[in-house]
């Protein structure tokens, strides 16, 4: 009797971890999950690929044929008539542009188009200076009841290279849940989602180096996390470097140049597509003005690296303030001076 109830305990002799790493999105796409039955398990990691291109067939601003094109292509011209899943989207994305105070901006790609990382392209100040008033997410016009979108300025274009990766992987883990999976990790470039925990012990989410990104041994900290998405932004993604300056793929919309205020920036929340939308912001606003906005919104955290290699991390993940003595004067008076916050590390 007991010896039955054990076997019934015990998982199926075949559960095992199952991965597939594959080139979608123009990125890495990594799914890691564990399985009851392997052979499920790779159904499942099927699944989810193919969710990957079929996203990135809807809104990859590299292909000519996508839905995301033909916006490009018309909506300066007339209202364009938009997929739901894409108009939602692109309308979520302005959301994002209001809490990040205008970092985050699908219209960025105005400017953006001008670069071309791997040919060491920028654009001359003089072609930033024609190009950048098409840039400004408030001259999306949207027409919630048709599904119709229209660019307000001439010039405008949209790219949604800095969400749809996030959203891609919220979509995997949906797959993989409604397929009864509990642990598993999907990957997109920079935005990771975590399912479950890692049997028993959370998952560790490694912070590159940015001098030396691909050196697994020169993370600059590893953070354990369960059931929550990050996302990574850094300057070493796609870049190349001229005259001591780095241009990189993330573009302050308001000039129209890299935005270098930080090396990279991590956000941790419920899902990859607003840790996606969020992690951007650093770059154009600063680490301090980000970390207000961050530090404001309970179920979020961020870790930054500042160009001079400091490490500053939200409140969430700092050792909690030292409590104030119980006096009575303490209990009515002010708070305690700044002084006794602990340094950030
Ligand atoms: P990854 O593609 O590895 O997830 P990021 O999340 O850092 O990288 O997103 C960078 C991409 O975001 C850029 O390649 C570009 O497509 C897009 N992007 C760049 N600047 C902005 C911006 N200011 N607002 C919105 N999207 C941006
Ligand atoms: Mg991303």
């Amino acid at each position: 009797m007991s010896l039955s109830v054990l076997a019934l305990a015990a998982p199926p002799a075949r559960a095992a971890w199952v991965d597939r790493t594959e080139a979608i999105m123009g990125t890495r796409i990594y799914v890691q999950l564990w399985a009851d039955d392997p052979d499920q398990g790779a159904a499942a990691i099927e699944a989810v690929m193919a969710e990957m291109r079929r996203i990135d067939a809807l809104m990859s601003h590299y292909k000519p044929d996508s839905e995301l094109s033909r916006i490009n292509q018309r909506a300066g011209y007339e209202p364009v008539q938009v997929d739901p899943e894409l108009f939602d989207l692109i309308k979520l994305s302005t959301h994002f542009s209001q809490i990040t105070l205008g970092a985050f901006d699908i219209t960025y790609a105005s400017v953006g188009y001008l670069y071309n990382y791997p040919l060491h392209v920028h654009p001359t100040e003089e072609q930033i200076r024609t190009a950048l008033p098409a840039v400004n997410w408030r001259n999306l016009e949207f027409d919630a009841t048709h599904h119709t979108i229209r660019f307000g300025r001439p010039g405008m274009r949209i790219d949604l290279g800095g969400i749809a990766k996030g959203y891609a992987v919220d979509r995997g883990v949906a797959i993989l849940k409604a397929r009864g999976i509990q642990h598993a990790v999907v990957t997109a470039g920079g935005d990771s989602r975590l399912l479950g925990d890692h049997l028993g012990r959370p998952w560790l989410v490694s912070i590159a180096n940015p001098d030396d990104p691909h050196n697994p041994g020169k993370v600059v900290t590893r953070i354990p996390l369960s059931d929550a998405a990050v996302s990574t932004s850094g300057d070493y993604e796609r870049y190349f470097d001229e005259n001591g300056v780095r241009y990189h793929h993330i573009i302050d919309p308001h000039t129209g140049h890299s935005a270098n205020k930080v090396r990279s920036a991590t956000i941790i929340g419920p899902t990859a597509t607003q840790t996606d939308g969020l992690s951007k912001t650093a770059f154009v606003l600063g680490p301090e003005k980000t970390l207000e906005i961050i530090d404001h919104m309970p179920a979020f955290d961020a870790v930054f690296v500042t160009p001079a290699g400091r490490m500053l991390y939200s409140n969430g993940l700092r050792p909690p303030k030292p409590r104030p003595a119980r006096t009575p004067a303490a209990a009515n008076g002010p708070p305690p001076a700044a002084s006794s916050a602990p340094p950030a590390h």
